[in-house]
């Protein structure tokens, strides 16, 4: 029962359906942009370079040099290649590294962004920017970096393969997990994440089974967009901190570590969140307390399950619980040095997740 709450809507549009990307020049359009560049990473080219054929004369270059975690290099070139160019806005057309790009060149120059997301993981709902310099991966708010317009199409994510698909809706989940306890919850943000978590726990394992699956896909698409407007509206906490720590210090790659750690964060933080794993409850099932079967979940769909799977090792927890620390941040259960610690070797091993 909610007693008190605060809830601040984001100004965002949103076109979904299979096959809406074909109509991204009305979007850009309907901006009044008539100069866009188009971003991308280096294995998105071709998709980018189609998009920026449908634009016709508004699009005005293909930049497909968008890198996990936004280095700050990275950032740099886009934004001169903006500048040079003239661009009037961004069209960033893939996952959270070419949003997140678009959001660098948003941020310094204020263009206007148009994305149009091909993973799960959810930035294009949110006002978060992220930028990576000397192993350290800055975030901050700011409305500006916002996409004014997001172009959901499911075709798009039908070559995205099983393994990133399962670990990019794994990614998502973690902003429903950790919306349902943030300092900020609220009615509306529940609502949205257990939708969200629920098409997504619904949708994954049928894209497992049959990576060409629209309509699995297209569910999978609508519970990354509500996770995504969960991971915009509230404060993260734990959970987000460590992967934030884990990729911007030893390059971890960002689904991945998502993937591993979800089950160990929340079971952490479960004992102190009853509220969620009421609401994890009903979306999960009973057959084992939400944390060890998110475990489960991600293992059946093969997923990796372990921090020494993607190359952290033993020597590096500490400089990591380090830190984690530094700056404190909201979370359900106070955190403690050791408490990270254990966590993280649980993690480490591949180890089921345990309070
Ligand atoms: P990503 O964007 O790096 O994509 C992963 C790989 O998949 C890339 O090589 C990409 O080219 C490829 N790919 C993308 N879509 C594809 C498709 N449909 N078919 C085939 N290949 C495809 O990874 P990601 O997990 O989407 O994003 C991770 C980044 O986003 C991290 O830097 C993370 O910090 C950031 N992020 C930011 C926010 C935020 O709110 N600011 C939210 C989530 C993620």
């Amino acid at each position: 029962m909610w007693s008190e709450f605060t809830y601040q809507a984001l100004p965002m549009r949103v076109v979904f359906g299979a096959g809406r990307s074909a109509h991204l020049a009305e979007e850009v359009t309907a901006l009044g942009l008539e100069r866009v560049l188009v971003l991308c990473t280096p294995g998105r080219r071709d998709l980018a370079e189609r998009m920026a054929d449908g634009l016709g004369r508004r699009a005005i270059g293909v930049f497909a040099g968008a890198r996990m975690h936004v280095p700050a290099e990275t950032a740099e070139a886009a934004r001169a290649a903006a500048a040079e160019l003239g661009a009037d806005g961004c069209v960033a057309v893939g996952g959270g590294s070419t949003i997140g790009l678009g959001k660098a060149v948003a941020l310094r120059h204020g263009l206007p962004v148009v994305a149009v997301p091909t993973t799960y993981a959810g930035s294009e709902m949110t006002p978060v920017w992220g930028l990576t310099e000397n192993g350290v991966k800055r975030t901050g708010r700011d409305p500006a970096v916002l996409p004014r317009s997001v172009v959901y199409d499911p075709e798009l994510t039908l070559t995205l393969p099983v393994a990133t698909s399962v670990t990019s809706g794994m990614n998502a989940l973690a902003h429903a997990v950790e919306g349902l306890y943030a300092p900020d919850a609220s009615p509306i943000v529940s609502l949205m994440a257990e939708d969200g978590a629920r098409a997504l726990i619904e949708a994954l394992p049928r894209v497992a089974a049959d990576s060409a699956d629209l309509t699995a896909r297209s569910r999978a698409l609508y519970g990354a967009w509500l996770c995504g407007a969960v991971l915009g509206a509230t404060t993260m906490s734990l959970h987000h901190k460590l992967c934030h720590v884990l990729g911007g210090s030893l390059g971890l790659p960002h689904a991945e570590a998502h993937t591993v750690m979800l089950p160990h964060t929340l079971a952490y933080n479960q004992p102190f969140a009853p509220a969620a794993v009421a609401v994890l409850t009903r979306v999960l099932g009973e057959r084992a307390d939400p944390a060890r079967t998110l475990w489960e979940f991600a293992h059946e769909l093969g997923a990796p399950h372990s921090l020494s799977e993607l190359g952290v090792r033993e020597g590096d927890i500490g400089a990591v619980v380090e830190q984690a620390l530094a700056n404190p941040y909201a979370n359900p259960r106070e955190v403690t040095a050791d408490g990270l610690t254990a966590l993280l070797h649980r993690a480490l091993a591949g180890q089921p997740p345990t309070a």
